[in-house]
């Protein structure tokens, strides 16, 4: 797989990525693997991982404007 940018070669790594729930909400997840150009650090979420990123996004506390969650629980 490369990358769609630059079509440099993608690294499977875990990052820390912040997804944005609502307006002023926000939710940072750790050890998110992602696949990452080694060239122009463009980077790729897998779909499998992103539904993952979904049902842990859907299960957050709404009253929480900033939480910090792992990817692994
Ligand atoms: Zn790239």
């Amino acid at each position: 797989m490369t990358c769609h940018i630059c079509g440099g070669v993608l690294q499977a790594r875990h990052t820390t990525l912040p997804f944005k729930v609502g307006d002023d909400r926000i939710v940072i997840i750790k050890g998110l693997p992602v696949l990452q150009c080694g060239n122009c650090s463009e980077y790729v979420i897998e779909d499998a991982v992103m539904e993952r990123v979904e049902t842990i996004l859907n299960g957050v506390d709404t009253t929480v404007e900033l939480e910090t969650l792992s990817y692994v629980a």
